[in-house]
């Protein structure tokens, strides 16, 4: 049972730090004791100007609590607050206290290996987790260095924010750090397998479990290339050295994110160490999210915003300079076309649906109101402005703006306001017109070709009046041959006469918009896709289409005809598994299948396996191919005999059979026996996690009610199974079975903030969410708890992004009935 913690409000927050200069903290650890707790001790060393304020504190139970000598009541702690007041002058507060470890990912988490037993634990203190570690003052911007001294098992090695000595057995100390926010301390500590390089001074580490320890041997060759490259590409861009000692990359178990960049040491979720063979897409996602993390260490680290509703600008320039550098200097030199694939719909989807914010600017009246906005807006659409900004100030300017930023506010913390008036004075000229237009105004364009009119029309997000300057390239197809030209778009409408050639709007995404094709451009592109040759516009084609069939202006069928005559076999990062999703592939199955024909997941099938026959054996796209032939096969005994005999190129590892054991338990063609013997002859973490998935889509009762009593929180699993249980509950085939859940999910979904919190809260009420039930009822039943105002807001939050989803599947299929 979590208890209703207060969230920081923006006033506080500013109170805080009007009142408080914190001079360090000094943090102790005691991992050693207790699997379910840990000892927390904390020593604050803050100025204050004198007078009433609060530290942040979310313990199990207080030992122990002096400012300035005089002992506190324990009972004075409300809802993980503790009232302070504080002396004018130097202070010190002592805080002795016993903390839980969790298992949804954030403040300190421990999980437990499945293949060997072993215990490890990792911190995550973003967005307001910091305070089930330790005592703190949590806010981003009341920096300051920390010592850290952690007991752990004899057997454990810690890595935390700074460089760690080891003087006895056990004991570890950390520190002292450079002036750190709390949001990205970390200490991440157990029996991690270590490989430990160098590069221009800087220590290099990399950490994951033992059972993926040959792993990582195999993947580190790339990653430390790879963070070598990105390191030189940073000093050269910024001119500054990266200041925070070591630079450790942690591969963690259960992340919920992809990662997160604390200083000096970065946590990734562990899936991104490779342990069976995976595509090309999910080593350039990797690739990405390893720059991404590294283009933080400047920007959020060694300047941070002052308050969250600036993240954006954190996440949409690590976003940008990841995929620009990893394009520009590592071995994925098409970073940019796997971005296409990955972010457009995620940003686009958001930015289109009722949640829609303006990247910048939101206010976020507290930090849990701001973690709903991180979403595809503030990395997609961010990144994409930031791009256009690059471009429009040629790379001297843009460059000269960010490092008078950093330099100015260094180890300190700053607002957009700050870095936009940095550029200013390094020769932008005014950006008020470019910020109004394209940060603080919500929403997409939408641009279409009006053919018969022979133009180009803008169309402004409703509710949001825009009126914004785009120039993009479109592909024309003249006769069989794509031709590129650039257009400036910046009226309600803009002369273009495409004769009668198919176009595609803003393909290579020079521009942010919502780029509709017309039904001719559509029609024609099953011919015309299958010779493209150039990746980008591939990607590019695809998420033109995709964008017709969310705003429901293209037939689902035409769209079949498509995916049939070029199955998009270069999308191949097919994973996480998400219920939204964002790749290709799994949007053909998650969300236009549902909308198709019948008989078009046969006719997908034969596609995809007519097409494995062709490509290169032991190819990226053959895998890829391969997967899409397993998600779509409904002959049971070809799936069965996939677990042994794969097409030459393909070997039946892991990862593949628990495919396959999936489809199975879909198709009804296995039991929770036969799940439960493939778990326990090689259970892993992932295995487990498949196992959780096929369990849950069994089509029977008894299955159903399993998978349930893991959203209502009757059986405590950890994130990543949790979502599992959603995702393979819901089954477009099994309607009976899943009937009695349509009701149940929106009776009790508000109960589910009583026994989880966070970042799972609202990621389970999106994998329950009863996507397979497309019915107006359904979507009745959804808009009827949005008007609950006793609902939570980050499952409010979520629940309407999920409703929108419903309701333009749902316009789709009234549109084309099946
Ligand atoms: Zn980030």
């Amino acid at each position: 049972m979590s208890t209703p913690f207060r969230s920081l409000q923006r006033t506080e927050a500013e109170a805080r730090a009007a009142l408080l200069t914190v001079e360090s903290y000094d943090v102790s650890l005691d991992l050693a004791a207790d699997e379910a707790t840990f000892g927390s001790t904390t020593t604050i060393h803050f100025d204050s100007l004198g007078g009433p304020t609060f530290v942040d504190l979310k313990p199990v139970d207080v030992h122990r609590l002096v400012l300035n000598g005089r002992t506190l009541d324990p009972d004075t702690l409300d809802r993980g607050r503790l009232p302070l007041e504080t002396a004018s002058g130097p202070n010190e507060l002592v805080v002795e206290a016993t903390m839980r470890f969790r298992n949804d990912g954030e403040g300190l988490h421990r999980s437990v290996d499945p293949a060997d037993g072993r215990h490890y634990v990792y911190g995550m203190s973003f967005m307001d987790a910091a305070p089930s570690v330790y005592a703190c003052f949590d806010q981003p911007d009341l920096k300051a260095p920390y010592t850290f001294t952690v007991r752990a098992p004899e057997d454990w090695t810690v890595v935390g924010n700074a460089p760690a000595t080891n003087p006895e057995p056990g004991l570890w100390r950390l520190g002292p750090t450079q002036p750190l926010s709390t949001y990205f301390v970390t200490v991440v500590a157990g029996p991690y397998h270590l490989v430990r390089d160098e590069h221009d001074g800087i220590p290099l580490g990399l950490s994951a479990r033992q059972s993926l320890a040959g792993a990582l041997e195999a993947d580190a060759e790339e990653l430390l290339t790879m963070t070598r490259q990105c390191f030189d590409e940073f000093h050269r861009l910024f001119g500054i050295r990266y200041p925070f000692g070591d630079y450790h990359q942690a591969f963690v178990p259960e992340f919920n994110a992809g990662a997160m960049e604390n200083p000096g040491c970065v946590t990734f979720r562990d899936q991104l160490i490779f342990d069976t063979r995976v595509t090309r897409g999910l080593k350039m996602s990797r690739a990405t999210t390893v720059a991404h993390e590294m283009a933080h260490q400047w920007f959020g680290n060694i300047v941070t915003p002052r308050w969250w509703d600036d993240l954006w600008l954190n996440e949409s320039f690590a976003e940008y300079m990841g995929v620009r550098v990893t394009a520009d200097v590592t071995e994925y030199a098409d970073a940019w076309v796997d971005n296409s694939y990955l972010r457009r719909q995620w940003g686009l989807t958001a930015d289109l649906g009722p949640s829609t914010h303006p990247v910048a600017g939101n206010g976020a009246a507290d930090a849990v109101s701001a973690l709903q906005d991180f979403d595809g807006i503030s990395y997609a659409k961010g990144s994409t402005v930031l791009r256009q900004l690059a471009g429009r100030l040629g790379d001297e300017t843009f460059f000269a703006g960010v490092i008078d930023h950093l330099e100015s506010h260094r180890f300190g913390n700053a607002t957009m306001h700050d870095l936009f008036a940095s550029w200013e004075k390094a020769g932008a000229g005014d950006l008020a017109g470019f910020t109004d237009q394209w940060l603080r105004t919500a929403g997409p364009d939408t641009i279409t070709l009006d053919r018969a009119a022979g133009t180009l029309l803008r169309t402004p997000p409703a509710g949001h009046p825009a009126d914004r300057a785009h120039s993009f390239r479109v592909a024309v197809a003249r006769e069989g041959r794509w031709e590129v030209e650039r257009v400036a778009v910046d009226g309600p409408e803009t002369t273009y006469d495409a004769g009668d050639a198919p176009v595609l709007i803003d393909p290579f995404n020079d521009t942010w918009a919502a780029a509709v094709p017309d039904a001719a451009t559509v029609a024609a592109l099953p011919a015309l896709l299958p010779d493209v040759e150039d990746p980008a516009l591939v990607a590019g084609a695809w998420n033109n289409v995709r964008t017709a069939l969310h705003l429901a202006q293209v037939d689902p069928a035409a769209l079949v005809d498509l995916a049939v005559a070029r199955f998009p076999v270069e999308d191949t990062g097919d994973f996480p598994h998400v219920a939204v999703p964002r790749r290709t592939i799994p949007w053909l199955f998650q969300t236009l299948l549902p909308l198709a024909p019948a008989g078009s997941l046969e006719r997908l099938h034969e596609a995809v396996v007519g097409r494995l026959a062709t490509l290169e054996a032991g190819s990226e796209e053959q895998l890829a191919a391969f997967r899409a032939a397993i998600r779509s096969a409904s002959d049971p005994d070809l799936l069965r005999r996939w677990t042994t005999e794969t097409p030459e190129g393909i070997d039946a590892d892991l990862d593949l059979r628990w495919r396959v054991l999936v489809r199975l338990a879909v198709l009804g063609a296995t039991d929770a026996a036969e799940l439960d013997a493939e778990l326990a002859a090689a259970p892993t973490a992932a295995a487990t996690v498949e196992h959780t998935r096929a369990r849950a889509s069994l089509p029977d009762a008894e299955a159903k009610a399993w998978a349930w009593s893991r959203f209502t929180g009757d059986v405590d699993v950890p994130n990543y199974e949790l979502e599992a249980a959603g995702l393979g509950l819901w089954q477009p085939t099994q309607p009976e079975l899943t009937a009695p859940y349509v009701d149940r999910y929106f009776a009790e979904l508000p109960g589910t903030a009583a026994v989880r919190s966070g970042w799972v809260l609202a990621q389970a009420a999106e994998a329950f969410f009863p996507f397979a039930s497309l019915e107006r009822s359904t979507l009745d039943r959804a808009r009827a708890l949005l008007d609950d105002p006793a609902l939570e807001a980050s499952v409010r939050r979520r629940l309407a992004d999920c409703t929108d989803r419903l309701a333009r599947m749902l316009a789709v299929a009234e549109a084309h009935p099946r």
